[in-house]
């Protein structure tokens, strides 16, 4: 197990009566690849910015290396930051760009030779993948390859901590894309601790260790990226991360759920008996059957084709899920639904029950079927409810 690097403790940042920080408790680990991830406003800049220094917290502590750090300004703790805009000397070519922090500091102690200077360079265009770049003029580079170059001058000086905020978000998505596989790769090259600031749910989960999911100035969950998708803990996190159906349910008793009257089997358990609870059922773990197999039945109202699979929006009783599948059934059709327990999550509720979850504005061509007075529908039997 890795050691701990940085740790936030009871960390409350308060601006004009506002609490956008709400006691943050988080622990970051050498080598580690952390993402703070949320809404706009939910505090994620804020929290990197205590970490490299630029502001104090209200209240709380900062440790680094088990060092308390409240009052080390940002030139004198181990931490460099890339910005969105990175802003790169236009007038220096890109290994001029990369070298003007080991010229201009003094590194333990000392001035570094022309030679280690020059190895360090090049040391870092092979790490970002420039090499034979260092005599082009920034300017006449691309996007992601301008990115690589502030990344490069970000990590030249050998930082313990490299701080991300949105670095990615000006480049289109393609570019986004290349360069979330090679930020992965420099993170890994150089095993430095990454600590990087996104909103965007699926950039987080595909190069983190660990997500760290915050709304309104609290930290909702820390995990690894499967474990925020497939145990997310509250509505909030399940809806922020990937699409979901989420229902209000029962939770009759370990094992078994119920969800609009019907009993489901599933694997969760730890709840009082009958505790009305949040159910989230991915899209891609409803399957489609004949009407007389389902578990529940619907009606489609809703059919978008998206290349590997359909989007299908299927009315329960009034309440609209998102069913992916490579099945294409057409919209009015009545369909039957099996979920496997594994495919069911059951969540305690929490001040975000019934703010999402139902898929009634899902598409902009979705025309409202009246059948809010829609037959009772059957009963499942106990055989169906396990054979699931
Ligand atoms: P975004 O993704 O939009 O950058 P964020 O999650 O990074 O959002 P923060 O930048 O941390 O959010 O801001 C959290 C809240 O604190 C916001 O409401 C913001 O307006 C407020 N805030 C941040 N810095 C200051 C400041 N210096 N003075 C007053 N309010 C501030």
């Amino acid at each position: 197990m890795a050691k701990e690097l940085i740790r936030l403790r009871d960390c409350t940042m308060v601006f004009d009566d506002d609490v956008v920080l709400n006691k943050i408790n988080l622990s970051i680990k050498d080598n580690e690849f952390l993402t703070l991830l949320g809404p706009s406003g939910c505090g994620k800049t804020t929290t990197l910015r205590i970490i490299g220094g630029f502001v104090k917290p209200t209240s709380g502590d900062v440790f680094f290396n088990g060092v308390r750090i409240n009052d080390v300004p940002p030139h004198k703790r181990t931490v460099n930051t890339v910005f969105q805009k990175y802003a790169l000397f236009p007038h220096l070519d890109v290994y001029e760009n990369i070298a003007f922090g080991l010229r201009i500091n003094r590194h333990e102690g000392r001035r570094l030779s022309k030679d280690e200077i020059h190895s360090r360079v090049m040391e870092m265009l092979e790490i970002v993948s420039l090499k034979g770049f260092e005599h082009r003029d920034v300017t006449s580079l691309s996007g992601g390859q301008q990115q690589r170059v502030a990344i490069a001058r970000a990590l030249v000086n050998r930082p313990k901590v490299l701080l991300l905020d949105e670095p990615l978000g000006a480049l289109d998505l393609r570019l986004r894309k290349d360069m979330q596989i090679e930020l992965k790769r420099i993170q890994e090259a150089t095993g430095i601790t990454f600590v990087y600031v996104t909103h965007d749910q699926e950039e987080a989960l595909s190069m983190s260790d660990t997500v760290v999911v915050m709304d309104g100035g609290v930290i909702q969950q820390i995990g690894t990226p499967e474990d925020i998708y497939n145990e997310p803990v509250n509505a909030f996190v399940a809806d922020f991360i990937g699409e979901s159906n989420i229902v209000d349910g029962i939770m009759i008793e370990d094992g078994v759920v119920e969800i609009f009257g019907k009993k489901f089997a599933c694997l969760d358990a730890g709840f009082a008996p009958n505790e009305p609870v949040d159910v989230v059922i991915r899209p891609e773990d409803v399957d489609i059957v004949d009407i007389k197999d389902g578990m529940l039945t619907g009606t489609v109202t809703n059919v978008t084709f998206k290349g590997v699979h359909y989007d299908v929006i299927v009315d329960f009783k009034g309440f609209k899920w998102l069913i992916q599948t490579t099945d294409y059934c057409p919209v009015n059709s009545r369909i039957g639904i099996k979920i496997d327990p594994d495919g069911i999550h059951v969540m305690h509720k929490s001040q975000y029950s019934g703010m999402f979850g139902d898929y009634s504005s899902y598409s902009a061509e979705y025309e409202e079927i009246s059948d809010a007075e829609l037959e009772p529908e059957e009963t499942v039997s106990e055989d169906k409810l396990y054979e699931a």
